[in-house]
């Protein structure tokens, strides 16, 4: 292909990119890179690198880049049909067939998929159909939604709101005032040391209790979380949490909402999160993993209790004015039937688990006595590192020595991807399912090589 010379500079003029200092970028301090190619775990950038996705773009591409399945299903689509909408009962054989996959796979109490374009929009769909669930329910007051500091459930209005990191709220008059945090599930980064993790777990389930208490159990709606944390720092919750946090939420009447954006379809090593953790969510928001990231495509799964309360709500108000012009798009939802088919007939989830456990030990072994190291976690095909100065006292390093950064970049330049988290300074990893055992081993000696090189 020719190559366009003044594509760097058109990057700088033109592009606003997501998620990035825009003055650096603008004055061309920051780097950028411009991506051509992918096959299986690896991508290629237009200078010619090759690098290990370690992070599968942002935890998305979860059976890897290049699938021609997926590709021939998008292309098909697009020739016989590329766009009809959703509403008023239309539909496509690709949006109506990928719902009946989705919940196949689902928990058995999940009854109907609403389609969305992104995992934002399937949580701001979320959050409208709890709050018309209660007003048909004739509990107008009951609106609030308590999420967790350290969650992050999309950058909308709403889901901003509900992420629970600084950085998706300053300046923007964030949160809304619908929204309450509660402590984060992060029993590493605990206040009180002593505590043991059941005494930890205890501590969270009181936070809650006393949050419903204050706030009155009649104005609060629901309760979103992430089965397992990720971008607030990719946390298992702490053994118990769940079944600590659940009947809390049962006695007050609150919704449960589990976001497996990151979890759904198969990256802890089982098709949910939900099973992995012993979940009953009323609503499901699934998004990357439904297409591996092919085209954008999300949902929102609704269990057969609240879809009764939406049809009742129908019934008295006419239909549900709630829409996207690409709601189930059928582009997207081709790949979403081409991708789980996918993941399925190649055996994706077992390779996860298998290749999952290997890197999460190996990393392990490799980088749990680095005094630097202070502790390195995961579960599946996810994996984080959390670097900090002084492992004994627990001291995290200063924001500003940006010591997560410079090792994602080290491995980088050592063609690596993994994530330096958005907060603290920990090395996330989510890699494709397809991972082999010999790309594990890569990632992991590149992996301590960098923190090497950064920290000694
Ligand atoms: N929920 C979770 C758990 C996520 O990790 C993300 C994105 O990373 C979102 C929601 C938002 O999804 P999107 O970026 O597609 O809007």
């Amino acid at each position: 292909m020719l190559r366009n010379d003044q594509l760097d500079q058109w990057d700088r003029e033109n592009f606003f990119h997501p998620s990035t200092h825009l003055a650096q970028f603008a004055r061309g301090e920051a780097p950028n890179r411009i991506i051509t190619t992918g096959t299986n775990c690896h991508i290629e950038d237009r200078d010619g690198n090759r690098l290990l996705d370690a992070f599968a773009g942002l935890y998305c591409v979860n059976v890897g880049y290049g699938r021609q399945d997926i590709a021939d299903a998008i292309a098909a689509q697009a020739k016989e049909l590329a766009y009809y909408h959703a509403y008023v009962g239309h539909g496509t054989e690709a949006a109506i067939t990928l719902s009946k996959m989705v919940l196949d796979r689902a928990p058995d109490h999940m009854s109907k998929v609403y389609f969305g374009m992104s995992g934002s929009d399937a949580n701001e769909t979320n959050i409208k159909l709890v709050w018309y669930y209660n007003n048909i329910l004739g509990r107008p007051g009951k609106k609030k939604i308590i999420s967790r500091w350290r969650g992050y459930h999309g950058s909308g209005l709403m889901t901003g709101s509900l992420t629970g990191l600084d950085l998706f709220h300053k300046k923007f008059d964030l949160p809304l005032e619908q929204v309450l945090h509660t402590e984060a599930p992060y029993y590493y980064r605990r206040d009180n040391l002593d505590q043991s993790e059941a005494q930890f777990v205890a501590h969270c389930a009181s936070e809650l209790e006393a949050m419903i208490e204050r706030e009155g159990a009649d104005t609060i709606a629901a309760f979103i979380g992430e089965p397992m944390l990720g971008t607030g720092g990719i946390v298992p919750p702490p053994k118990g949490y769940w079944e600590a946090i659940q009947p809390i939420l049962e006695k007050h009447d609150i919704l449960l909402i589990a976001d497996e954006v990151v979890t759904g379809f198969g990256r802890l090593g089982t098709m949910f999160g939900s099973e992995h953790y012993g979940l009953k969510p009323d609503l499901i928001t699934i998004a990357k993993g439904l297409t591996s990231a092919y085209a954008p495509l999300s949902g929102s799964i609704v269990s057969e209790k609240m879809w009764k309360v939406l049809e009742q709500g129908t019934d008295e108000n006419g239909p549900i004015g709630h829409g996207w012009t690409y709601s189930a798009h059928p582009i997207g939802a081709a790949a979403g039937v081409a991708n789980l088919k996918l993941i399925d007939e190649l055996d994706l989830i077992a390779n996860n688990r298998e290749v999952g456990a290997y890197l999460n030990k190996t990393m392990k072994e490799a980088l749990g006595d680095h005094p630097h190291v202070g502790d390195v976690r995961g579960e599946g095909m996810i994996c984080a590192v959390e670097l900090v100065q002084d492992k004994d006292s627990r001291t995290f390093f200063d924001p500003s020595e940006k010591v997560g950064p410079r090792v994602s970049g080290a491995l980088a330049a050592d063609h690596v991807i993994a994530r330096a988290m958005p907060q603290g300074d920990i090395i996330g990893y989510a890699p494709p399912f397809c991972l082999t055992r010999a790309e594990a081993d890569e990632v992991v000696q590149k992996t301590e090589k960098a923190v090497k090189s950064v920290l000694g």
